[in-house]
């Protein structure tokens, strides 16, 4: 079993764009700006985009953190969006979620201009990643198939199976696992919490990336011998020997299901800082456009 080492894999990107930052200020001109709104004071997301940030300034790109109230209503955040799709000094920004339940998720990733929706959420960036067109890619999918590549993981012609159909993370991951491209053209299953007999589908995976949020519920009898495993589940499990009161536990039930595959990622260190390292990729790539 090899792990997919997201920590390792997300430090050389990194390195990457900042070499390409470097290249931009020594030519003079600005760099790269990505805002992050933030709404409320839930601590898994403070973390989140806490990394984001850190992220931003190892890169050398100038980043700005909004914070909001969670008291906040609708149309004023709203507003706040706009203001961001106007600033010309700004090439992305990310509404961190979950948001507060009296707001629309639908509403506020529709409000944000794709050409700025650097997480890839709005319909017309999800549209055009299905008809493989550039698009600013998910950034946590993106980040899987960043791992993938890296690895040079062989996806043509295997079967993935994806458990999980958000709109953020198992609904795009199967779209870029479908496609013809590289890392791609697979033959794709998805599994949600309405199939029944799970293990029949998982089973069948040459590829298996799991996203439910369901702790450590893949167990090594569900997976096929030599088969890569993806785990994107990341849930604060408490836990009273940590200083922090919480470990981060994955969907799946590491230490048994590496006994059987060929490749998997940890909880935490796999596909979290991946999602990061895409989030910056989008970033740079959307400076670049203009
Ligand atoms: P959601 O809760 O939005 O979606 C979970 C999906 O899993 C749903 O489609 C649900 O089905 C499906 N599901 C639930 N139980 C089962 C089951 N037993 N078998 C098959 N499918 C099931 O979660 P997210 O997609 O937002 O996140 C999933 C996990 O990934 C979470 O742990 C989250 O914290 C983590 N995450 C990690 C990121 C990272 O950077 N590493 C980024 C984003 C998320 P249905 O549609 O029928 O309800």
């Amino acid at each position: 079993m090899q792990l997919l080492d997201g920590k390792k894999t997300s430090e050389t990107i990194l390195d990457e764009i900042k070499v390409e930052v470097d290249k931009i200020l020594q030519q003079g001109k600005r760099a790269p700006h990505l805002a992050v709104v933030l709404v409320g004071n839930n601590p898994a997301s403070e973390t989140y985009v806490g990394s984001k940030i850190k992220a931003c300034e190892r890169v050398g790109f100038k980043s700005t953190l909004i914070k909001l109230p969670d008291t906040i209503d609708e149309a004023t955040l709203l507003n706040e969006i706009k203001k961001l799709n106007d600033d010309t000094t700004l090439d992305g920004f990310i509404v961190q979620s979950p948001l507060p339940k009296h707001i629309s998720d639908s509403k506020v990733i529709n409000a944000i201009s794709p050409d700025k929706d650097v997480d890839g959420f709005h319909p017309e960036n999800v549209g055009r990643m299905a008809l493989s067109m550039p698009a600013y890619l998910p950034a946590t999918p993106y980040g899987v198939i960043q791992l993938l590549d890296k690895y040079k993981i062989e996806t043509s012609g295997k079967h993935c199976v994806v458990m999980g159909r958000s709109h953020i993370v198992g609904l795009p991951m199967s779209l870029l696992m479908v496609r013809n491209t590289t890392p791609g053209n697979c033959t794709v299953t998805i599994c949600h919490s309405k199939t029944k007999d799970v293990k029949k589908y998982t089973l069948q995976a040459d590829i298996l990336i799991v996203a439910t949020g369901q702790v450590e519920s893949v167990t090594a009898d569900m997976v096929k011998e030599g088969a890569v495993v993806v785990d994107v589940g990341i849930t604060r499990v408490p836990d009273a020997t940590k200083k922090s009161g919480y470990r981060l536990a994955g969907d799946v039930k590491f230490d048994e299901v590496a006994q059987k595959c060929s490749y998997i990622t940890p909880v935490p260190g796999g596909v979290g800082p991946m999602t990061i390292a895409s989030l910056l990729m989008n970033t740079l790539n959307g400076y670049k456009r203009k």
